[in-house]
């Protein structure tokens, strides 16, 4: 895999060509899926969260914690230069944005209420995400 700095750039054409179309909306539009609905949410696997637009590794299992609230949780990235975090006041909220560092695309939020010695709760759509298992 490239160097993690380096930028993935596609146009809108291409993104919707490459990606599903949950993973567009996501991804591309900021969308979010239905809590309890996404397919990484109950994954227990030991593995690595790669970025679903660019394959960026963004989340290592271990810092994947059960927060209840329906979509994956992590205490830290894998790397922080693997995501970008932005002020986020739409829809009347103050809250951090969390973005790929390498494509741009929409991960989720963070938010301080996280059980790790962080304080962090990342939360991130498993749209946004792919998961590869560690090998035994
Ligand atoms: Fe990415």
């Amino acid at each position: 895999m490239s160097d993690s700095q380096e930028k993935v750039v596609h146009s809108d054409a291409e993104w919707r060509s490459m990606l599903t179309h949950e993973q567009y909306h996501v991804l591309r539009e900021k969308g979010t899926e239905r809590p309890f609905t996404g397919s990484l949410t109950e994954n227990h696997e030991t593995g690595n969260y790669h970025c679903a637009g660019c394959g960026a590794m963004l989340f290592l299992s271990g810092a994947k914690f059960d927060s209840g609230c329906g979509w994956p949780s992590f205490m830290i990235p894998a790397d922080s230069k693997a995501v970008v975090e932005h002020e986020d006041k739409s829809f009347g909220m103050r809250r951090i944005e969390v973005t790929c560092a390498r494509c741009g695309g929409h991960l989720g939020h963070v938010f301080p209420d996280g059980p790790g010695p962080t304080g962090l709760r990342y939360c991130i759509n498993s749209a946004s995400l792919t998961f590869t298992k560690a090998d035994k």
